[in-house]
């Protein structure tokens, strides 16, 4: 578990030795902008401890991610917007650090209303 915290990415973000684009956080969770978005405002929020999937956290740090994922949709202005999960290399799960992915989609009347200026 040691080795693949220190190799983890998202993990390298909590401790601050990689950048990110901060959006929230709180002591048991943390929110910046995915650096390959799917959409402007494409956002993940990760808990700041250690685990591969949903399975490996527990409960009182999981009960903030959706919370703060409501947030995020609601500050980037889109009406609206996909949460996504992903758990496992056949569920596409890439980082294997448990993360939530709030993606805004484009308004077709207005375009994406996203506050967010640096996507
Ligand atoms: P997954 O497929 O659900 O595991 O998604 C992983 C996400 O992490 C992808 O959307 C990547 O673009 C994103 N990602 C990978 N490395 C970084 C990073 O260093 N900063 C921000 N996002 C990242």
């Amino acid at each position: 578990m040691a080795n693949k915290m220190a190799a983890c990415i998202f993990c390298k973000i909590v401790k601050g030795e990689i950048p990110c684009f901060k959006l929230f956080e709180s002591d048991k969770a943390l929110a910046f902008l995915d650096i390959n978005p799917l959409s402007r405002g494409h956002a993940l929020v990760i808990p700041k401890i250690h685990g591969e999937k949903l399975t490996d956290i527990p409960d009182d740090h999981l009960s903030e991610l959706l919370p703060i994922a409501k947030k995020l949709a609601i500050a980037s202005g889109a009406k609206d917007f996909n949460i996504l999960q992903n758990n496992g290399r056949i569920a596409h799960q890439e980082v294997d650090h448990v993360h939530v992915h709030m993606i805004p989609k484009p308004n077709e009347e207005e375009g994406m209303g996203i506050r967010w200026p640096q996507q």
